[in-house]
């Protein structure tokens, strides 16, 4: 009957045995609410049969949730100095590995390769370090292995772009890169005094299921960004006078993307955030026609 590593007196103990200083530059802020662990984790759906990777253990809070659950959990913690802590506090579970490497330099598509674990369902379930999570994210998503669901918490404002429908201020290029490939709702907000430290916003758990692949349609990714990024690129300005940057300011080019338009059902005074994705996808098609 150990307390769990979440309860905010162990996690204060395991702090004072080590002389722990939550590293800022790390975007460290530990979980020390279980009700929200537990949440992350029914969030998952994790099975009996299934493989977890955690980004980020930290002390571990998550990873033994996620140990109790699934079959192996492969957690991924760049700072050397916790490797000696996770070994003693994940120490009664035989089901955790534990790696001490940067994830952005991880290929994951190599590890799951090397691991023996393709035809096995993997969930990614993490505590995201605030600093990094978009360049995450987007990895995970674009990995050459499809992952098919990830839980990943992170900072609210964050889970409200990736969320967001179109119409919406917080509709962006990051929405529309997230939602060409995975289905994402926010599961519950999390506020700042659930974590040890308190950091200075509040946070999100936000659920990414994968499309089915014929929803996936867009032949040419690198095209297709282009015209988003284009379109977003200066906020303030008309989607009209977005495009007409990147394709260049001449008669031709306005008459050409006033047809584009006409043809997509996008009016000529339109924004890009009130273009849906379907949109941009029809967009792409006509560019490079
Ligand atoms: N999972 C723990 C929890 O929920 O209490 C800790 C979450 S904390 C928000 C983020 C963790 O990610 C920290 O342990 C930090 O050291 C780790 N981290 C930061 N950058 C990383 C990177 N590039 N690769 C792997 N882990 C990283």
């Amino acid at each position: 009957n150990r307390l769990s590593i979440a309860d905010p007196i162990r996690t204060n103990d395991i702090m004072r045995k080590y002389k722990l200083r939550a590293k800022k530059s790390l975007g460290q802020n530990f979980l020390t609410n279980e009700k929200v662990l537990d949440g992350i984790v029914d969030a998952s759906g994790l099975q009996a049969d299934e493989i977890a990777i955690e980004i980020g253990p930290g002390i571990g809070a998550l990873t033994e949730k996620l140990a109790q659950v699934a079959q192996k959990v492969y957690a991924f913690e760049i700072d050397e100095n916790l490797i000696p802590v996770l070994a003693d506090t994940l120490q009664y579970y035989d089901n955790i590995e534990v790696i001490n490497q940067d994830i952005l330099k991880v290929d994951l598509d190599q590890f799951v390769k090397d691991h023996n674990l393709e035809g096995k369902t993997i969930k990614v379930v993490a505590n995201l370090p605030y600093y990094i999570t978009t360049p995450i994210m987007l990895n995970l998503i674009n990995s050459d292995y499809p992952f098919q669901s990830l839980v990943l918490m992170m900072q609210k404002e964050v889970a409200e772009r990736i969320t967001a429908n179109p119409g919406h201020r917080e509709y962006g290029s990051l929405t529309i890169a997230v939602q060409t490939q995975m289905k994402a709702r926010i599961d519950r907000i999390v506020g700042r005094n659930s974590f040890i430290p308190r950091p200075k916003v509040d946070s999100a758990v936000a659920v990414l299921d994968r499309l089915p692949k014929a929803e996936i349609d867009i032949d040419d990714p690198v095209f297709f960004n282009k015209v988003v990024r284009s379109s977003f690129a200066h906020k303030r300005k008309s989607l009209m006078n977005n495009l007409l940057n990147w394709q260049g300011r001449t008669d031709e080019s306005r008459e050409k993307i006033k047809a584009i338009f006409e043809k997509c059902g996008i009016a000529e005074n339109a924004r890009a955030e009130q273009v849906s994705i379907d949109q941009f996808k029809q967009m792409a098609e006509e560019f490079k026609k």
